[in-house]
């Protein structure tokens, strides 16, 4: 396998690998490992270009250090991508050169699952490398959502108390859109919390499924992001925060699971600027590398998780006071607050 390390200012080490025999075409990219090993996961995608796939790896791999770090596990942030087709190009000897590439670089780095990348793909990774995490034999691995839906829950309970001043969801109108595993869990949670439900999903059964656990409303895509209610919590895609939908917007609180929620960094002051509370998508969806975390450090236990997701709503507080505080976005406080925990763990090392 050749390999070659790939200059990009500010970031720690980035590294291309190329396997003729395999097919493998890999990046793996660390941005810092101050708190400790670079953890974040692999994503085959069939990128056009080398260029496109450094750009996501480098744009990944600087989001897991904030998620890492605000996520309060000592890790550092990391990711890979394969430059493949998944459904055509993926096989195991190119996931074992994969694991071989982990290898090589000693433990800086901790791969896991993102898109394009099954959990028995990993196994065959684990085989070639201890450097992985979400492995099912180490009784972890499994299904994510239930604890990433709980930290969601916990973020629109602590946005609803920051903002309307209330202890308790009940009453509380909430508009998810995307019901699918996280969505639908966090629906239950609300629901039992007493919580009014809107909900949308371009699939018509998981929106059925809603309205019949939980009473609640089905609304299109379209006319969830401007339902009259309280709380806007998208878990579908990215991108549901753009100029468009802030315009429509009539939710005070924006409070979901998906992962890169606004389109562009401006849409955080936007946000603000219509007095919206954004819990930052990177903190409240957090679960999933909280739970990797355990597991790389051996202290994985249910008890021990739920804590730690638990202490995602007082994390979110302490975001909205400083934002309240200082007249700023909250993104932009969080941003500030990971960078926080960076610079005192350099300064202590
Ligand atoms: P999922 O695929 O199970 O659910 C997504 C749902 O959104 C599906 O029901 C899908 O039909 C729906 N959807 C897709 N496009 C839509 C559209 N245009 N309009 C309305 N609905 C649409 O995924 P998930 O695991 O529930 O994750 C949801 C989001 O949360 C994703 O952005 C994911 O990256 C993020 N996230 C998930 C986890 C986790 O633990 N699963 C952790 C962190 C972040």
């Amino acid at each position: 396998m050749e390999s070659r390390e790939v200059e990009v200012a500010g970031w720690r080490k980035v590294v291309h690998f190329a396997d003729h025999q395999t097919g493998l075409n890999a990046i793996i990219a660390v941005h810092d490992a101050t708190l400790g090993p670079a953890c974040g996961g692999c994503r085959i995608r069939p990128y056009e270009t080398f260029d496109a796939a450094l750009d996501d790896v480098t744009r990944l791999s600087r989001g897991m250090t904030f998620k890492n770090a605000l996520g309060g596990i000592p890790f550092g942030g990391g990711k890979a991508v394969i430059i493949a087709d998944p459904k055509t190009e993926k096989t195991p000897e190119m996931m074992r050169a994969f694991g071989r590439a982990v290898e090589s670089l000693g433990g800086l780095y901790y791969t896991a699952e993102d898109s394009g990348v099954s959990e028995h793909d990993m196994e065959i990774v684990h085989s070639v490398t201890k450097y992985v995490a979400g492995i099912s034999q180490k009784g972890v691995g499994g299904n994510p959502s239930p604890f990433t839906a709980r930290g969601v829950w916990r973020g629109v309970q602590a946005a609803a108390h920051s903002k309307f001043g209330l202890t308790s969801l009940k009453d509380v109108r909430v508009a998810i859109l995307g019901v699918g595993a996280v969505g639908m869990a966090l629906a239950e949670l609300l629901h039992e919390e007493g919580a009014h439900l809107v909900v949308a999903d371009v699939n018509e059964a998981a929106v059925k499924e809603a309205v019949k656990r939980f009473g609640a409303r089905a609304a299109t895509p379209e006319d969830c992001v401007a339902a009259d209610v309280d709380v806007f919590s998208p878990c579908a895609l990215g991108g549901a925060i753009n100029k468009n939908t802030i315009a429509r917007l009539s939710a005070k609180i924006v409070a979901g699971a998906a992962n890169n929620q606004l389109l562009t960094p401006e849409m955080d002051k936007a946000l603000f600027d219509k007095g919206v509370l954004y819990a930052p998508d990177y903190v409240i969806n957090a679960a999933g590398v909280i739970s990797v975390g355990l597991e790389i450090m051996g202290g994985w236990s249910e008890a021990e998780l739920t804590r730690r997701i638990d202490a995602i709503g007082p994390r979110l507080t302490a975001i909205f006071e400083r934002s309240l505080r200082d007249n700023r976005p909250t993104g932009e406080i969080a941003d500030e607050m990971a960078l926080d925990v960076i610079a005192k763990a350099k300064r202590a090392a």
